[in-house]
């Protein structure tokens, strides 16, 4: 008898498979992430979680929880910060997550904000909704011809890669990077010894790497510093990597000439400071909202659960 919960509604594909495949699937018909006492209940009454994005599964979650009944947290998505696996292991809770299935996604949404920055798309759009377009000329709202220019990565794994490809394929810009150890890439590209010689030659800086107490502030007022004043900042990877005030000041002084982005630091809360500010893009991390993402995603948590409550290894186990 196998009992699992799934914490929000997933698309239909996805509930018809783990129905398929479990006894007893119970769908949190809320949105909002589960608070503490509701994670704790999830770890003591079922057999397998599929939690996501905001389930804060933190230490204190697992904290006199000897034995749960649960023995996998299957997360939906790459992204997962929010689950403390090391006291998840001492609990003898499996996390697994799902790899690659967001990859050309998320890459998309990047391109979209490195557009959306240089050409001053949101702005445009605001004006032609307001009513307040006068016509073309040859001066009106000139932004950042992004062709040709160079990109700097940061965190080259299979995201950082994916944006890097279309950059440079589809625009034919240079790519630097900054990544934790070498990678071998299939096109070209430098890697930069630090932070700040990235960003001293990036036209373009994009974040991409995982969230988590490891890259907590990574980015911040040195970064922002070292950048052109005519750079663009792109973050899609997780809100905390970025030090929010710091961008905001960036911002503010003209340090930097756009920002677009995906992820907050105290999400879904967007400060009033980054929501005022014309040369700012803001998405409502759309990263991997597509129908048929969403239905791969569900498809890896899925099996990650079906294969940990038959005994065997998941096979995107991150613990
Ligand atoms: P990945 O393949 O694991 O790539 C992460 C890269 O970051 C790796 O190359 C890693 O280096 C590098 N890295 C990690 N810590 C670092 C550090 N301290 N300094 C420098 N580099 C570091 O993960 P992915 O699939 O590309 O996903 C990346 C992140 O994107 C996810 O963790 C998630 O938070 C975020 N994301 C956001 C959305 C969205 O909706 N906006 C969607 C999907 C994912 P090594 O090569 O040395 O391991």
């Amino acid at each position: 008898m196998s009992r699992v919960y799934l914490t929000r509604p997933l698309p239909d594909r996805v509930l018809a498979r783990a129905r398929d495949l479990f006894d007893e699937v119970e769908v949190r018909e809320e949105t909002a992430p589960l608070k503490i006492g509701q994670m704790r209940a999830a770890l003591a009454l079922y057999d397998g979680v599929l939690p996501t994005l905001g389930d804060m599964f933190s230490a204190e979650v697992f904290l006199d929880t000897e034995n749960p009944r649960c023995k996998v947290l299957a997360n939906f998505g790459v992204g997962y910060n929010h689950i403390d696996v090391r006291a998840a292991r001492a609990a003898g809770v499996m996390v697994t997550n799902t790899p690659g299935a967001v990859t050309d996604a998320t890459a998309d949404i990047a391109m979209t904000l490195i557009l959306m920055s240089a050409r001053r798309a949101g702005e445009g759009e605001r004006l032609v909704r307001a009513g307040k377009w006068e016509g073309w000329h040859p001066t009106q709202m000139l932004g950042m011809h992004v062709s040709g220019k160079t990109v700097g990565i940061i965190g080259m794994g299979r995201i950082g890669q994916a944006i890097a490809q279309r950059c440079h394929m589809g625009f034919g810009m240079d790519v630097v990077y900054y990544n934790r150890s070498e990678k071998e890439l299939a096109f070209p590209a430098t890697r930069a010894d630090s932070l700040q010689s990235l960003a001293e030659q990036a036209d373009i800086v994009v974040v991409a790497v995982p969230g988590g107490a490891e890259t907590h502030h990574m980015i911040g007022a040195d970064l922002f510093a070292a950048m052109k004043p005519t750079a663009h900042f792109v973050n899609i990877a997780r809100g905390d990597v970025v030090n929010e005030v710091a961008l905001i000041a960036a911002l503010q002084v003209g340090r930097i000439a756009g920002a677009g982005l995906d992820v907050y630091e105290h999400e879904p809360e967007v400060p009033n400071a980054l929501r005022s500010m014309e040369n700012v893009t803001l998405l409502p991390h759309l990263g991997t909202a597509a129908l048929e993402v969403r239905e791969a995603m569900g498809m890896m948590a899925v099996d990650n659960l079906y294969a940990a409550l038959h005994g065997e290894t998941p096979p995107n186990l991150v613990n």
